[in-house]
């Protein structure tokens, strides 16, 4: 604490991302990066940049850019935004169309980024609960607020609401903003793009970190109404207007332009989670159905705490959230097979140590 903060800067909880040591051995299972890396496309566009590109300053509304995303979902550029990264597209989102009167609500157990945006904003929060399985209960979110964000599927849990429910919740709350926070649906779920033409409410965010392998270069999107987009522009000019430098607009639209590559590195991964959730169910784990690049499992016997210090003490980083509900739980991204089989080998050779039943280190 300084006498030279502000009064603002006194009162925020800052987000808390997860940790990027930088040991070589790391099995590093805990950011839910992609294991596989970005197309050799992506690597070309970035190896090509020439200095007169980086003289200039870069399309401010990354025209390109837009352009492409909006070839790729249909829509047209003016129903498209790019930030640096979804936290960027997400932060504009609760400034700019989150922020009112009323309470904005989210589920209890989704992204801990979102009561951090609450907090530098001063937006009021209700926290919806989630059901008996950690799914979202779309009926539950409460009539009376002045705004909805949801991530599908749903982080940490993984779990995924088809589309039919996102439409139920859209036509329940056609009076306020519901945002729709995609950055694991590549992974097995569809996204809500689809619904844009029939939802003017919807805002769309997703991200080219996981799915696209592209953490470190920081680009994001929102899909939605021009109407919405429009609001988002005026925070974007009202705060940075060059979020995306020239470097990151290039690689992002090779991106796009390899398909299969994206596709294939999706299925990769899924194969592997699949694979994984079965070996720790045969474990004794209970893992929730995900449509995500992690799963979040519960080991035997209240045991989460000790296993995710275990792992450590290996190379084996996962993540743990020492919150209600989910603390008997970890989060553990899925890596290449290799990585997983280090994993499992580790993970079963603390249950072969652990006593039979009632194990609680807590
Ligand atoms: N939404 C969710 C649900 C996430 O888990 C993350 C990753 N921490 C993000 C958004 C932000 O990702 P990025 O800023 O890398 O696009």
């Amino acid at each position: 604490m300084s006498h030279f903060w502000s009064e603002a800067v006194r009162g925020l909880s800052p987000y808390v991302p997860g940790e990027q040591p930088r040991h070589p051995r790391l099995v590093k299972l805990n950011t839910n990066e992609s294991p596989y890396g970005p197309s050799p496309q992506v690597l070309a566009a970035v190896a090509a940049t020439d200095g007169d590109s980086l003289r200039r300053y870069p399309d401010p509304d990354a025209s390109a850019l837009r352009g492409c995303i909006a070839t790729h979902y249909g829509l047209a550029p003016e129903q498209v935004f790019v930030g640096n990264g979804s936290d960027e597209v997400l932060a504009h989102a609760f400034l700019g169309l989150l922020k009112h009167p009323r309470p904005l609500a989210f589920p209890e157990i989704s992204y801990s980024f979102y009561p951090v945006w609450c907090g530098l904003y001063g937006i009021e929060a209700v926290r919806v609960p989630l059901d008996a399985e950690l799914g979202i209960d779309v009926g539950a979110f409460p009539e009376d607020c002045g705004g909805i964000i949801l991530p599908n599927p749903n982080a940490p849990t993984g779990r995924l609401l088809e589309l039919n429910e996102i439409e139920r919740l859209l036509a329940a709350h056609g009076d306020c903003v519901v945002v729709v926070d995609e950055a694991y649906i590549d992974f097995g779920g569809r996204s809500s793009a689809l619904l844009i033409a029939r939802h003017p409410n919807l805002l769309v965010v997703q991200t080219l970190s996981k799915s696209r392998a592209l953490a470190g270069l920081r680009v994001g999107f929102a899909l939605g109404d021009a109407a919405l987009i429009e609001g988002l522009v005026r925070v974007k000019d009202s705060f940075n207007s060059y979020p995306l430098d020239a470097i990151a607009q290039r690689a992002a639209i090779a991106s796009f332009e390899d398909q299969a590559w994206f596709e294939d590195s999706c299925r990769r991964v899924v194969a592997t989670r699949e694979r994984v959730t079965a070996a720790l169910e045969s474990l004794g784990f209970a893992v929730l159905p995900s449509a995500a690049n992690f799963v979040f499992a519960r080991p035997p016997a209240g045991a989460a705490p000790a296993l995710f210090k275990a792992l450590r003490e290996d190379g084996i980083i996962v993540r743990h959230f020492d919150r209600p509900r989910i603390r008997e739980y970890l989060r553990i991204s899925i890596g290449t097979d290799e990585e997983m089989d280090r994993l499992l080998s580790a993970v079963g050779a603390w249950c072969a140590a652990a006593p039979e039943s009632g194990r609680d280190t807590r």
